[in-house]
């Protein structure tokens, strides 16, 4: 498997392709538009050479990665020789669907389909392929080149065989691959989230400010960062899907999405993304600092 399509050249996207490239694997990146690639390959770039400047890797190396990246916006031009395919579009079930069943009429039949999905189902995404057998969920860590683990998510169908095959294929790219199974959130957020969602519940009720309960759980508890911070980098509309998706999903309250975190996204407070979360990012200084902590 030399070939990987990676649909999709957002945070994610463009983080997988940069991963898989500059492991030798040939990409072929897709997005919608030229300037959606352009702005994932401007990325890789960048991070790039942040890595040549810190000795990580030659300037010939970073070339090379480049030279293996090839764009495309006609998915069916992309997939055409993939092995592998990575989705890491925009998290939206109809969207993800749609490029699903359009994978499955434009790829080989022996082409493995992963998705990076936060939250969705790959049960449900596989069933709209004539191949729930070879769908998988690939749940990579944002930053994608610096963080290990790469969470693999079984469907109620995906073979033995092609669950080996991507683990194997994760090491190859110096990821540390966990198998688990589909349940909503899977494991990183459905630990992840309700700590999130208690954080935020702590502050509605009053016990605490935002700086007293992000201190409390870094220098408590070893944290690199607190966790409201971790709500505004993540996007405080990304942690309400995905404990909506895990409150539908269970039937359980213990996951109802927090009354303040719901009233935030209403406003358009969505954290770093937005200028305003918990903390104010409208200084482009304090934004670049917690991105800086990430990379
Ligand atoms: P993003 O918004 O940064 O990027 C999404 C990209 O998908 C955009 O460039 C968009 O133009 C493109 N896109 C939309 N429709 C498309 C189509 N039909 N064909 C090709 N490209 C299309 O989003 P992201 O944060 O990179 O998230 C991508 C996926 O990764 C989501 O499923 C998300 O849940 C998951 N994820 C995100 C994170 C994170 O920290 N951001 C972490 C783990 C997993």
């Amino acid at each position: 498997m030399k070939n990987v399509a990676v649909i999709g050249a957002g945070t994610m996207g463009n983080g997988i392709a940069h991963t898989f490239a500059q492991n030798g694997f040939k990409v072929q990146l897709i997005d919608i538009n030229e300037a959606s690639l352009k702005r994932g390959l401007d990325t890789i770039s960048k991070n790039l050479d942040r890595m040549v400047s810190k000795e990580a890797i030659t300037e010939a190396q970073k070339q090379e990665t480049l030279s293996n990246i090839s764009t495309f916006t006609d998915i069916s031009e992309g997939v055409e020789y993939a092995g592998l395919v990575v989705e890491a579009a925009t998290e939206n079930i109809d969207l993800k669907l749609k490029i699903f069943k359009q994978l499955d009429q434009a790829c080989p039949e022996d082409t493995i389909l992963a998705t990076n999905t936060s939250s969705i189902s790959i049960t449900q995404i596989a069933a709209v392929t004539s191949r729930p057998e070879m769908v998988i969920g690939m749940h990579f860590m944002n930053p994608v080149p610096i963080m290990k683990l790469v969470e693999i998510i079984r469907g109620y169908n995906t073979s033995d065989d092609v669950t080996k095959t991507i683990m194997e294929l994760s090491k190859q790219l110096g990821k540390v691959p966990v198998e688990v199974n589909d349940y909503p959130g899977f494991v990183a957020n459905r630990i992840l989230m309700p700590m999130l969602n208690e954080s935020i519940e702590t502050l509605y009720n009053g016990v605490a400010g935002v700086s007293e309960i992000d201190t409390v759980m870094k220098l408590g508890m070893a944290h690199p960062m607190g966790p409201l911070q971790l709500a505004d980098f993540i996007g405080l509309d990304v942690c309400l899907s995905i404990l909506n998706v895990m409150y539908e999903g269970f039937k359980n309250p213990k996951y109802a999405p927090c009354p303040l975190l719901v009233n935030m996204v209403r406003a358009g407070k969505l954290g770093v993304k937005s200028g305003e979360g918990f903390y104010d990012y409208s200084e482009s200084r304090k934004a670049e600092k917690v991105s800086k902590q990430f990379a």
